[in-house]
């Protein structure tokens, strides 16, 4: 259990259940994987917002940069629509590491028959290991993402032979996004993990991006535009 203290008087009232401020919605972010634990005092509908919005930003961000990718690169509709799958499940991977992230909730078609159900149930379990280490600390490194996109290569090497460049590009971009998209945050990444504990950032300091802000939401609204802008250039 991580001791997060709340000082300044915004901050117990959250801890007495009030409503909460933005601030204090930033340090969720600040506060890196304990903020896990701070999220568990705020309203569950605060705390829902928040996680839903930087799952969807992650996304967007990731899914985007595969859709400009594969029209840069002329893709065949096959390879476009695999990188683009890739890079979606990549861009959720790094959260494994925070119990009920997006990865873990069972998908509609899952919900609906039952054998897949299971499927799902057993290809999740080994990332079950990754809470253990923490939210937002080894999986969002550089090492993590070339091991994950390595693993993704040599699975689909023996899977899917022929496609296998293809998933493991759309996993590192997703991954990479995201890495990318939480280093924007205040709470930044530990991108030289485990060599170095120190968490880096893509922005200075007032530029930042507070998880579930309003600057959140427009970066999100920018990100699909621009992916749709540069889309159609190239694709014209
Ligand atoms: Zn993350």
């Amino acid at each position: 259990m991580v001791e997060v203290r709340l000082g300044p008087p915004q901050h117990r009232a959250v801890r007495a259940g009030g409503a909460v401020p933005d601030g204090v919605v930033a340090e969720l972010d600040q506060a890196g994987h304990a903020g896990a634990q701070l999220a568990t005092r705020v309203p569950a509908d605060r705390a829902r917002r928040v996680i839903v919005l930087r799952a969807t930003t992650h996304q967007i961000a990731g899914v985007g940069l595969a859709v400009v990718t594969a029209t840069a690169l002329d893709a065949t509709a096959t390879s476009a629509a695999v990188l683009v799958a890739g890079a979606w499940l990549g861009s959720l991977l790094p959260d494994a590491d925070r119990a009920g992230s997006r990865i873990y909730r069972a998908r509609r078609l899952e919900r609906r028959a039952w054998p897949l159900r299971i499927v799902g149930r057993l290809a999740r379990l080994p990332l079950r290991a990754l809470i253990l280490l923490g939210h937002r600390g080894l999986t969002h490194s550089l090492l993590a993402t070339a091991a994950v996109t390595a693993a993704a290569f040599a699975l689909a090497s023996t899977v899917v032979p022929a496609l296998a460049h293809e998933v493991a590009a759309g996993i590192l971009i997703g991954y990479l996004a995201h890495v990318a998209a939480d280093a924007c945050t205040p709470g930044g990444v530990p991108l030289l993990a485990p060599l170095s504990k120190r968490r880096r950032h893509l922005l200075p300091r007032p530029a930042r991006i507070p998880t579930g802000s309003l600057r959140e939401l427009a970066v999100a609204a920018a990100l699909t535009g621009g992916t749709v802008a540069v889309t159609l250039l190239l694709a014209g």
